[in-house]
């Protein structure tokens, strides 16, 4: 459906403009985006500022229905792996109507908070026996059907996942659910290739981490992703635990990182998820690749991960995009803000991530984390420029802690760090169609049942 939208102030990617026109086609891609324009009266003007549709670079769709199950002390010292003991017993038991029910529940959430597209990096391929279905995409399709429904803009990023350790350790019983010879992700891939173009979909691949793919196998499934598609997105999870780092020490004598960049092509394709613990020399490197970082805050925050070098980062010109990745938390302003406070607390400074030219941290932080989305997504949503999907979300200006503020950065501010749970989002344009309107989707109440209604009878199973 074409389009049309006049902000009084909108967030391009140089920069604050006034008075905008924005206009889109029928297939949701942005024709004209132009500053300094007059309010035509046929031409709905936007109730406050309007930014870029954040793109969630990582998400694990069926983790949503752990919230609030792990916060307890399982043991003297709780970690990501008591953390991740629960995860499988979800992931072990969930059935494929659930897996739909429970992302469309999530894709509409995220849609409400920001977030116009989403990267899946999908692990669960087959039955909870470990068989694979009789169609072998089914649950790739639960999550693209969800996707559809929503509204969301997608890349879908099948994970190869083969081994439990380093060193090509045989899987566990509890990750049978996720594996899969090198041949048989290819196949999945041909396979899922025409239903994603089908609905504006992206395909990619994921390589679950160096832990779960032998190098062999790697090289493989990449010369393999490389004949469907010499641009598809790769993302791996790459350094997230210090335990990580010492068994991949102990494998190959280097760090998780070195090794991935001295054996891989790492380039602008790949999105680095959780590139948490890298040395300073890794780093530099790294961020020279053009690869994005992939970064989780509330995640990494709830998972007791550690704390993302930024400063070294962006000092090596590297490019960074967020995700919600377990979905401890949905809300794109909230990851930013935890992004911020995390560096804020590391290096006892204010607005750290503030730019050169964008002094004011929220709008930095959002344009830089756009940018770094976009192309992490490998689709084209880098914000508010012509060629890009109409990917829209505006603030609500009359919101008690926007109304009144002198200016847009101003009004940013106070949606990323002080709207807390109480979110200063109006309306929100996903490829040009509008998901969102006075901040509710249109599928609010059916999608919220259904998640409840698929994590209560998951429950049932697994308690
Ligand atoms: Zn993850």
């Amino acid at each position: 459906m074409s389009g049309a939208l006049f902000a009084r102030h909108a967030l391009l990617p140089t920069g604050w403009a006034r008075d905008v026109l924005l206009e889109w086609d029928a297939a949701g891609t942005l024709r004209v985006v132009q500053p300094g324009a007059q309010a035509g009266a046929a031409v709905e003007q936007a109730a406050g500022p309007v930014l870029p549709g954040m793109p969630n670079l990582h998400s694990h769709a069926f983790q949503r229905v752990l919230g609030g199950r792990t916060e307890y002390r399982g043991q003297a010292r709780d970690s990501f792996w008591s953390w991740r003991t629960l995860m499988y017993r979800i992931a072990g038991a969930i059935a494929p109507e659930q897996l739909e029910a429970i992302a469309t529940g999530l894709y509409v959430e995220m849609l409400e908070a920001g977030y116009t597209s989403v990267c899946e990096f999908h692990y669960l391929h087959h039955d909870a026996g470990g068989r694979p279905y009789a169609d072998d995409s089914t649950l790739s399709q639960c999550l693209l059907r969800a996707a559809e429904r929503a509204g969301i803009g997608f890349t879908l990023l099948p994970v190869l996942y083969q081994a439990a350790g380093f060193g090509g350790t045989p899987p566990r019983q509890e990750q049978q659910r996720f594996i899969r010879a090198t041949g048989s992700m290819l196949h999945l891939l041909e396979r899922l290739l025409p239903l994603c173009l089908a609905q504006g979909a992206r395909l990619g691949l994921a390589p679950h981490s160096l832990r779960a793919v032998p190098p062999e196998s790697l090289r493989e499934a990449l010369a393999g992703l490389d004949a469907i598609d010499t641009s598809a997105p790769v993302h791996i999870h790459v350094a997230e635990q210090t335990a990580e780092v010492e068994a991949c020490l102990a494998w190959s004598g280097q760090r998780p990182v070195e090794w991935l960049l001295d054996h891989a092509p790492v380039d602008r394709r790949w999105c680095l998820v959780h590139a948490t613990h890298m040395s300073a020399q890794e780093s530099a490197r790294a961020a020279a690749t053009g690869a994005v970082a992939g970064l989780c805050p509330t995640t990494e925050a709830n998972l007791g991960d550690g704390i993302f070098d930024v400063p070294a980062w962006r000092a090596a010109g590297g490019r960074w995009g967020v995700g919600s990745d377990s979905h401890a938390c949905v809300d794109a302003a909230e990851e930013l803000m935890m992004l911020e406070y995390s560096q804020r607390l590391q290096v006892r400074q204010r607005n750290v991530m503030a730019g050169p030219v964008q002094r004011c941290v929220a709008t930095a932080m959002t344009l830089e984390a756009v940018a770094g989305g976009a192309q992490a997504s490998g689709r084209p949503v880098a914000g508010l420029a012509a060629g890009q999907r109409a990917d829209l979300v505006v603030l609500d200006a009359s919101h008690p802690l926007l109304e009144g503020l002198p200016s847009p950065d101003a009004m940013l501010a106070a949606h990323v760090f002080a709207s807390h749970r109480r979110c200063a989002i109006g309306s929100v344009w996903a490829g040009g169609c509008l998901a969102v309107r006075e901040g509710r989707h249109a599928l609010h109440e059916s999608a919220t049942r259904g998640f409840v209604d698929a994590r209560r009878a998951l429950a049932r199973t697994i308690d």
